[in-house]
């Protein structure tokens, strides 16, 4: 049936059926995933030349990677821009290839599974046809906004003209990935299909003849002048409400190209290189090559089999919810706690973890069938990984230890999840002490992407690494990190959260200093953050971490009254919902988000030279995803060697200097 391609092109095959219709894979030669160098893109307009000379009666572009279609552009390009003529000359290079593949007088189809994600969703936009393969790791998303960038590549005009302005916008704006179904509900393809009906559906959808695709009746006409302006308007304040700073300008920039320039980012040459040449571009950029190396840590080994059944011990709040996300991902999972009572709450609570996370009730039930309540604790002889997450004290964890290692299974790996205690202390008295491993969740376990992987001494590199492997498995991010005490993550926020309560102490209001950190760009302020974690245990942690033997006036006040913060209902602030009630805030002073963060950047910069941390950008990634430090600063290290670095310094000088960053 095939005749096989004439060209040699590198990355793509072309097959011509019989039947007339054409058939181009995407097979990116020396690399894992598809991505859209210079060179795949040039080679694909070489493909368009030899259809234009001998057109097929429809086009199918697929992949060739098990992983998925196209994963974007090459990242590695993009930071290789320096000038505004270079960032231009990517954009026109998308823009008028997927224009023309737009514009071929045949059929063309894109066959979706996996991954289809930036320009690859921008190629699959340019085709007539969509069809996306009903799995679950098909995800079509334009993330570009999260890189502090925009779908330059005709993404910004076919989105909202193929699905409505509204839900286009919430894509670009959100970089939010849709799934198959949600696909094909949003009418971003024209069907989801089995994967084993896959190929017969793409070869009679192309044939169909079918018009293609577009937004009708208000949706579209949303798309229309002037009623788009409205939908700007509205759009730009949402923008503002969720960025006030706009420390993030990628996303008003995607507002205005779409209402102002039709999508064609070439035709606003100001904003591509005022956006693509931006230092949050740049520093976004950065974060996310400090995910791809998380996440190679998180890499087994080739002869590793994958983990496949997990015991926790202890179902309190972290427990429970680490039970819940290895069922939730896939893992059989035993949870034991002292009795059937105490488990009862995190089953509860994993029931609706996998109801909000898996849409489809049958999914569901499949996880809540992985996660056993086992009081008896029977999982530990066939568990592949135990983790230990009872109470803080160090008699109670070694007992256990004791107990169950004799029954462990020969390889199995023992962890906890302990955040103060020395795991030099706790491996006394194993029979094989380098098994233990610390593997530190940060709460709540469902949203914090960092989990801090503890090698114990010097002998427990095996086990680090397996457990750096177990936690990418799960889809967590794992940073090895040496036993000392606060390991990283506990240990740069401590000396920050203290600071913050000092300034209470000198009479601010909380909401003020709250104020100084959110509109530097961190998620929560430092003393909503304290009232979450609990003053108790913020003030013991900032006993143990830092070397002022008196806590600030306010934190041991409310400590005394038994005001803890949020599970009391009071500290900082009054909680109620969940919420916290906060007074109107001032303006902070001049310098009072680097005075902050100051002590925080030091206690960083001490880790890496105490080798807490392999190296400082390694530092940087997990205060940026075990804390959420404002990403579009690139880390507090990063940070303090650009933007603030004579402000940073000293207190004084930070006092006097105005915030750089804010
Ligand atoms: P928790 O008090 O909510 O839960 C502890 C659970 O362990 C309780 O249900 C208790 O009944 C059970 N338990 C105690 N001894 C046991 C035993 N011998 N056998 C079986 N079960 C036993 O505590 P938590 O907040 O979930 O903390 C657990 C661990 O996680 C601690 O080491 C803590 O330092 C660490 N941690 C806590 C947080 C957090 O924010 N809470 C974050 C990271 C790490």
């Amino acid at each position: 049936m095939n005749t096989a391609t004439p060209h040699a092109w590198r990355h793509w095959r072309l097959e011509r059926h019989a039947d007339g219709l054409a058939w181009l894979t995407l097979d990116r030669a020396d690399a894992a995933v598809n991505a859209l160098s210079a060179e795949v893109m040039a080679e694909f307009s070489a493909v368009l030349d030899a259809l234009q000379a001998d057109p097929p009666q429809g086009l199918v572009i697929r992949s060739g990677k098990a992983a998925g279609f196209i994963a974007g552009a090459d990242v590695d390009e993009f930071s290789e821009l320096r000038t505004p003529g270079q960032a231009r000359a990517l954009v026109e290079r998308g823009w008028h290839l997927f224009n023309r593949l737009a514009a071929v007088p045949y059929p063309t189809l894109a066959l979706i599974r996996g991954h289809c994600l930036g320009g690859g969703l921008e190629l699959a936009l340019a085709c007539r046809y969509r069809l996306a393969v009903d799995e679950p790791g098909t995800s079509l998303a334009l993330p570009e906004v999260m890189l502090g960038i925009f779908p330059g590549w005709g993404g910004m005009r076919r989105l909202p003209a193929l699905i409505g302005p509204p839900a286009a916008l919430d894509m670009m704006l959100t970089g939010r990935p849709a799934d198959a179904r949600r696909a094909a509900a949003l009418g971003l393809v024209d069907a989801k299909v089995p994967p084993r009906l896959a190929d017969a559906a793409a070869r009679a959808q192309v044939r169909s003849g079918k018009a293609p695709r577009r937004a009708r009746g208000p949706a579209g006409w949303l798309d229309l002048w002037p009623l788009k302006l409205l939908v700007e308007r509205r759009a730009l304040r949402q923008v503002a409400a969720k960025d006030p700073q706009g420390h993030y300008p990628a996303a008003a920039a995607i507002v205005t190209l779409w209402a102002r320039h039709g999508g064609n980012a070439l035709r606003a040459p100001d904003i591509v290189d005022r956006i693509l040449t931006s230092d949050t571009a740049r520093n976004l950029l950065r974060v996310f090559r400090l995910q791809e190396r998380l996440k190679t840590n998180g890499k087994p080994a080739a002869d590793a089999a994958p983990v496949r059944h997990v015991h926790v011990v202890g179902a309190g709040t972290m427990g429970g919810d680490i039970a819940a996300w290895c069922a939730l991902k896939g893992l059989a999972v035993t949870l034991q706690d002292q009795d059937a009572a105490r488990i009862a709450p995190a089953i509860g609570r994993a029931a609706d973890l996998f109801a909000r996370k898996l849409k489809d009730p049958r999914a569901a039930r499949a996880a809540a069938d992985r996660l056993t309540p086992d009081p008896a604790g029977a999982g530990v002889a066939r568990a592949d990984v135990v983790i230990e997450a009872i109470t803080e004290q160090a008699d109670a964890k070694q007992a256990l230890y004791r107990a169950i290692e004799p029954r462990l299974k020969p390889g199995a790996l023992l962890a906890t999840n302990t955040s103060s205690l020395s795991l030099a202390t706790l491996r006394q008295g194993l029979a094989q002490p380098e098994r233990l491993v610390g593997i530190h969740f940060f709460n709540p376990v469902a949203k914090m992407p960092l989990v801090e992987v503890v090698r114990a001494g010097a002998d427990g590199g095996d086990a680090q690494a397996r457990a750096c492997a177990f936690v990418g498995q799960i889809g967590k991010l794992p940073l090895p990190v040496r036993d000392a005490p606060g390991f990283l993550v506990n240990a740069v926020l401590a000396p920050y959260l203290l600071e913050a309560m000092r300034c209470v102490d000198e009479g601010l209001a909380p909401e003020t200093v709250d104020r100084a950190m959110t509109d530097f760009g961190m998620p929560m302020g430092p003393l909503e953050l304290a009232d979450t974690v609990g003053l108790d245990i913020a003030m013991a942690a900032g006993r143990q971490l830092t070397d002022q033997a008196e806590s600030p006036r306010c934190l041991s006040e409310r400590v005394a009254r038994n005001d803890l913060g949020r599970k009391t209902g009071r500290g900082f602030y009054a909680w109620q919902g969940g919420k916290p009630g906060k007074g109107q805030a001032g303006t902070p002073p001049a310098g009072l988000a680097l005075r902050l963060v100051r002590p925080l950047i030091e206690r960083a910069q001490q880790q890496v030279r105490d080798g807490v941390v392999a190296d400082a950008d390694l530092a940087d990634a997990g205060v940026i995803f075990g804390t959420g430090f404002a990403p579009f600063t690139g880390g507090p290290l990063h940070y303090h060697a650009t933007a603030s670095a004579p402000a940073a310094r000293t207190t004084d000088q930070a006092a006097a200097t105005p915030p750089a960053a804010p």
